[in-house]
């Protein structure tokens, strides 16, 4: 007998074991996927993990419906980097494998199937099976995966399915995302047919009595053989001083031809830019890098912001490469701007691939294949956590950039990973070295090099020793007082708005929240309008006259008069980017103003368009939430103002200090990256705060000094770490006993380490109501000990009958 043990991407505790023929287990290799029966009717897709012939004790092993792969999808570094994460952050491989996979290798019963418009095609070529399915696709628009049983009478459909999806007659349903960079230009060249000489005599000669049609085919005959770059109809048109008309005419009659590329793409073809030469600091940099990694894995480049990290990077990535080396260069969601994949692409052409959420399955599909098939097109893989998943074959170096970045470690659903750290152990794997770098390293890693865990290499200075933005703490309750603020904005922040407005230099202002106020209150009686579903005030937003949840997205129009007392006395209470905005507009009426927030960036290339405007200076001033923040490199900004500091440092959260630093410095950040020092404007009623004090000095070392001595004090991380444990149910009170009763279970073995329950400042949303608890796990702590106990206490938990229902998430090192 043989067996195969499968992961399924389903949050099972085990891999599940199914029976195959002595044949299939010639042909089947760990990493392969097959089609396999699961419960009463599903089907799914699931990877091959082991073969053997060990039955399995507890039930009878099923048949597999299917072998779908001819060469394995996953590599066994892959499944290994699986089972490290499932046992690290206490998950299953299955979890991990849904993240891991893009979902059109991930076939199951309740996939959509949608045909593709193809203008023709040869039925001839399909099989039977595949024509019935395409036949029944012109009926409906889309059709369940596990509905084509019934058309095929056999359930044994993914094969099928895999089959028309090859062809490109259907594909899989998806929400439609955008193209990363979708812009599109015309170029002109000549037609395919006029391309060889004797052809091009003979063209020349019947355009002989159209002289300004002939003029344009020599200019451009010309343009081609000095440079291999596609050419605009705007750059022919100039050239051979010939109206667009005619060029126009010359497309229709087929001697020129007309092609779009998207902007991102047009260096491409052999034209790469050789890389910057670096100044001395960077090649001391660069040095002491690669020194380092003689002895060390890991290494972190504290660069101040500017200070040329960027281009240290693409020396790095230049060394692997001369080694053959794969690159991954990870980056936080909403970094991953087109402006850096230009920078990167200028340099490594078609090398480069980006791995990105906001790519079609499809698009996730090819460069999947292409680094799995280890193709020079994906040789530098740049992109958001989920690119540590590709199957690379010889990864060399691992970039990790912002490494601080809290968005590196998945939240919801799981596996709730820390890329960076991830990213650690991926390229201890590979025996690659990992370079994290950022302007305001995590309190976690600077503190590892301090311990000789990390490396560390240091820029101070910007490139082109442009001095750091000069910041200022204006006072906004002398202000008030005074009577000196329009709105939200002092008399200061107006000012030297003025004065850069005036020599035509931009200004960006940052606000942490979006909306026009967080809080509608009743001046009468004080009700505030909150969210039936969650516990929070529902967030004014002007533009649209609606009450909003940011929690949950529920909406309601705004009131006239307060639902509690029906007077019409309701108030606006604290203030979000739309408000911002408005006061704005009314204050510098002559300027243009965009504001860049969730609700502005969500639209169709929202994002890129707000950039790209900034960046042409079409507006001048930039309004947003922290997506501001992320690498952007804007030429032309000289102030940046913040507008209250206060909210984001009395947040009521361990790391609220050390992340208001680093926001404000990142902030700080974009302003006077070129030659103008540039000018920070720090609104807060607490201008003494510690904190404000050490960004104000661009004083790193203070922070994390301080920072560290309050983390020993209170026993939070780099010396304790934090393992998180949330109970989640629609009722109160199961969510009260619960986790009442598992704090009490942990106590008895981890003690004073044991914290909460506690409900969290929001504690329902989504109807359901949350509590915490923490585990505070001391370094001298075995963790795979720690965790062994609570899987334990966890299983006792689940068999509890009172506590049916009751969803228990980890959350390992808690972020
Ligand atoms: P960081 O990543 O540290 O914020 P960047 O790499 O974006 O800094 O560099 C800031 C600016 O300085 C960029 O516009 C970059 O093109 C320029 N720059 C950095 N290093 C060099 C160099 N060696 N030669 C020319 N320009 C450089
Ligand atoms: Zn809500």
């Amino acid at each position: 007998m043989h067996f195969i043990d499968v992961i399924l991407p389903i949050p099972l505790e085990k891999r599940f074991t199914y029976s195959i023929t002595k044949a299939e287990s010639e042909f089947l290799q760990v990493g392969m996927r097959v089609a396999v029966p699961f419960g009463k009717s599903k089907v799914y897709t699931a990877i091959v993990a082991g073969i053997h012939t060990t039955a399995p004790l507890v039930y009878e092993a099923k048949e597999i419906h299917q072998i779908l792969d001819e060469t394995p999808l996953v590599s066994l570094k892959q499944l290994e980097l699986w089972a490290w994460i499932s046992n690290y952050y206490l998950c299953s491989e299955g979890e991990v494998m849904r993240a891991a996979l893009p979902n059109a290798f991930l076939l199951e019963s309740e996939t959509l199937v949608v045909k593709n418009t193809v203008k023709e095609f040869d039925a001839a070529s399909l099989k039977d099976d595949e024509f019935l399915v395409y036949e029944a696709l012109q009926k409906s628009s889309s059709i369940k995966i596990n509905e084509l049983e019934a058309v095929l009478n056999k359930r044994n459909v993914l094969p099928v399915v895999k089959g028309l999806i090859e062809k490109s007659l259907i594909h899989l349903e998806e929400e439609i995302y955008e193209k990363y960079k979708p812009k599109l230009v015309q170029y002109v060249k000549l037609h395919e047919q006029h391309l060889k000489e004797d052809q091009l005599q003979q063209l020349l000669e019947t355009l002989s009595r159209a002289p300004k049609q002939r003029e344009v085919v020599l200019s451009l005959f010309m343009m081609q053989s000095k440079s291999k770059l596609p050419f605009k109809v705007s750059d022919l048109s100039e050239q051979s001083q010939a109206s667009n008309q005619i060029i126009k005419t010359l497309i229709d009659k087929e001697v020129l031809q007309s092609y779009y590329i998207q902007t991102d793409r047009i260096n491409f073809e052999d034209d790469t830019t050789n890389s910057k030469h670096l100044n001395e600091e960077q090649s001391v940099a660069l040095t002491q890098i690669l020194n380092q990694f003689e002895t060390q894995n890991v290494v972190l480049l504290h660069g101040v912001t500017s200070s040329g990290k960027t281009e240290v990077y693409v020396k790095l990535i230049e060394n692997a490469l001369e080694k053959g080396e794969q690159v991954l260069y990870l980056l936080p969601e909403i970094a991953l701007t087109t402006q850096l994949v230009n920078r990167l692409q200028n340099y490594f052409g078609e090398q480069v691939a980006v791995f990105h959420s906001k790519y079609t399955i499809h698009e996730r599909v090819e460069v999947y294949n292409n680094v799995l098939n280890s193709l020079d097109k994906a040789k530098i893989i740049i992109g958001a956590r989920s690119s540590l998943f590709l199957p690379f074959s010889n990864l060399g170096l691992v970039i990790v950039d912002e490494e601080h970045e809290q968005s590196y470690k998945q939240y919801d659903p799981a596996p709730r990973y820390h890329a960076r750290d991830t990213a650690i152990v991926l390229a201890h794997m590979y025996k690659a070295k990992t370079l994290l770098g950022s302007a305001t390293p995590s309190i976690e890693s600077y503190y590892n090099t301090q311990i000789g865990k990390y490396g560390l290499v240091e820029l101070k200075k910007r490139y082109n020793n442009v001095q750091l933005p000069d910041i200022e703490l204006v006072d906004i309750k002398v202000k008030h007082k005074r009577k000196l603020m329009n709105g939200h904005f002092s008399d200061r922040l107006i000012e030297e708005m003025e004065l850069t407005l005036g020599e035509g230099l931009q200004v960006i202002l940052f606000q942490n929240r979006r909306g026009y106020s967080p809080i509608v209150e009743c001046n009468t009686c004080g009700h505030a309008p909150q969210c039936p579903n969650c516990d929070v005030s529902l967030t004014y937003h002007h533009y649209r006259s609606q009450l909003r949840c940011h929690y949950c997205g529920y909406t309601m129009a705004m009131l006239q008069k307060c639902m509690a007392c029906y007077q019409p006395t309701l108030n606006t209470k604290g203030f979000g980017t739309e408000q911002i905005e408005q006061e704005v507009k009314s204050i510098f009426p002559k300027y243009k103003i965009a504001r860049m927030d969730l609700d502005t960036t969500r639209g169709k290339y929202g994002y890129e368009k707000i950039i790209t405007a900034f960046e042409q200076k079409e507006t001048q001033i930039l309004v947003g939430t922290q997506m501001l923040t992320k690498g952007l490199d804007f030429r032309n900004v000289k102030l940046v103002g913040i507008m209250n500091a206060d909210n984001m440092l009395n947040f009521p959260d361990f790391r609220a200090h050390e992340r208001s630093f680093q926001l404000f410095q990142q902030v700080a950040g974009r302003a006077g990256r070129t030659d103008v020092q540039g000018k920070v404007l720090i609104q807060t009623y607490n201008p003494l705060h510690n904190i404000l004090q050490q960004v104000s000095e661009h004083h790193y070392l203070k922070m994390f000094n301080e920072q560290l001595q309050e983390r020993t004090n209170f026993k939070y991380p780099p010396f304790y770490r934090l393992l998180k444990i949330t109970f989640k149910h629609r009722d109160y009170n199961k969510v009260e006993r619960s986790s009442e009763w598992f704090a009490k279970s942990l106590r008895q073995t981890f003690k004073q380490h044991i914290l909460g329950p506690e409900f969290p400042p929001v504690s329902r949303i989504r109807n359901m109501y949350l509590k915490h608890v923490m585990i505070k796990i001391p370094q001298q702590q075995n963790l795979q000990k720690t965790k062994e106990v609570l899987l334990k206490i966890n299983s006792s938990f689940q068999a509890i009958s009172d506590f049916k229902g009751v969803r228990v998430i980890f959350n390992v090192d808690y972020y």
